[in-house]
């Protein structure tokens, strides 16, 4: 056998004796683990699942082992991720230290920040907000005015930000601060690292359209941030930083609802709408929109993985992270629309058990959201026009 056979073969025995039943199935974002501090595991088997793969690294599988990762290389990776899905073994761990902080702490961080902060995300035990969006400043995000004073032994850090997704569950914030407002808005603005529990750090949840509340208004009044670790990239340099962590957003976001979806379209309309004696879906027009729906998230899938397979292979993605994010937030809005016409009118009925507390309804509001947060669709179409299309501006 090759090494990646072996691997293969390896993975799945460990898989099979060690991912829990109840670990395994159909998975929604009610199911997902994002550990931290104030995590409170659904069951027993949850943690069992995410310690289990943290101590083998699997919970990132690709970074440096010393780093609290699995080491393992792009191939290996793969296999990995296809293991799991033949299984249907649930993600074990999902934070933004993954998606969003650990890649710019690899590529800008210390030594010592990352064996500080690394480890800890890979182990859930510590959750991340993303402090970015101010009232005022979200498209224009380099216009932010959240203010750090250099105190000598900290910094103090006053400001709001607005829209964080779980400020209130949240250990540690990253976040952008003014710390020169001199020169141009780009410059002068610090990549920081603190805590939530902080004097001076509260936070107000914001109800959305879908009923839940997965985001805050962030208050920061006389923030003492401690001089140490908490500055990633240079003072006054932390927009290259932000922007890099950026394109891994908006990569995480095309992925989870573009490529995310576990079920054919057809097949859900089919259960639902009943099929012809051809075993089709009865009516012709439904049956075009599911297989249009369908392909276009197969298309996108396979986009996906081959640019993985670039990224990985060392290409920088750059804005086409924008195209990925604008087309996988695009299919997945029509996506749902669709699915909500299946439905029909009893689709909208929520707060009972026959729909499932309003899984479908709610999740196709929340939808809308997909194409303003990580940056609006009008947005990324700016950018796909200026860097891909080098269209004048
Ligand atoms: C579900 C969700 C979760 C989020 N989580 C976080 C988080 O954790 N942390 C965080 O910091 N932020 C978060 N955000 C905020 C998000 O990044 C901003 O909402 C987004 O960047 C848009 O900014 P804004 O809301 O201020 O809208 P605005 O910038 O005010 O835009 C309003 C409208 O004007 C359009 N527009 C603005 N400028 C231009 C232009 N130059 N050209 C064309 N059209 C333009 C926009 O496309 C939009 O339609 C989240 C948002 C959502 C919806």
């Amino acid at each position: 056998m090759s090494d990646l056979e072996t691997f293969r073969a390896e993975t799945r025995a460990w898989l099979e004796a060690n991912c829990p039943e109840s670990m395994r199935g159909s998975y929604s974002p009610d199911k997902a683990c994002w550990g931290g501090k104030k995590w409170v595991f659904k069951n027993p088997d949850q943690k069992l699942w995410l310690d289990r793969m943290a101590d083998r690294g699997w919970t990132v599988p690709t970074w440096p082992k010393e780093y609290g990762g699995g080491g393992l290389s792009k191939d290996e990776n793969e296999i990995l991720s296809e293991e799991m899905k033949r299984i249907k073994a649930f993600p074990p761990h999902e934070n933004f230290g993954i998606s969003m902080l650990g890649p710019a702490l690899l590529k800008f961080g210390t030594h010592e920040q990352k064996e500080r902060f690394l480890k800890p995300i890979a182990r859930g035990e510590i959750r991340w907000c993303q402090g970015y969006s101010e009232p005022g400043s979200g498209s224009d995000l380099a216009s932010i005015k959240t203010k750090a004073e250099d105190q000598g032994d900290h910094w103090l850090v006053n400001g709001q930000k607005v829209w964080t997704s779980y400020a209130d569950q949240a250990d540690w914030i990253f976040c952008l601060t003014r710390t020169d407002s001199s020169g141009p808005k780009h410059q002068g603005i610090t990549f920081m690292l603190f805590s939530m529990e902080n004097e001076g750090v509260s936070t107000k949840p914001i109800k959305l359209i879908s009923g839940r509340s997965p985001f805050c208004e962030t208050f920061l009044d006389d923030v003492k941030v401690p001089k140490g670790d908490e500055i990633v990239g240079q003072i006054g340099e932390g927009w290259r930083v932000a922007t890099y962590l950026l394109t891994h957003e908006r990569e995480m976001i095309s992925g989870m609802f573009g490529g995310g979806a576990t079920r054919f379209v057809g097949q859900i309309a089919a259960q639902e709408m009943g099929t012809n004696e051809k075993g089709e879906i009865a009516d012709p027009m439904l049956r075009a929109r599911a297989a249009q729906a369908d392909l276009d998230g197969w298309s996108f899938m396979a986009l996906m993985r081959a640019t993985k397979d670039r990224a990985e292979a060392g290409a920088s993605l750059g804005a086409e992270s924008s195209a990925l994010k604008y087309y996988g937030t695009e299919i997945n809005k029509r996506r749902y629309e669709l699915m909500m016409d299946i439905g029909g009118t009893d689709e909208l009925e929520w707060e009972t058990d026959r729909n499932n507390d309003g899984d479908r309804a709610r999740s196709w509001l929340r939808t809308r959201a997909n194409s303003i947060e990580g940056g609006t669709s009008e947005i990324q179409l700016n950018i796909i026009s200026k860097r891909i299309l080098e269209l004048p501006s």
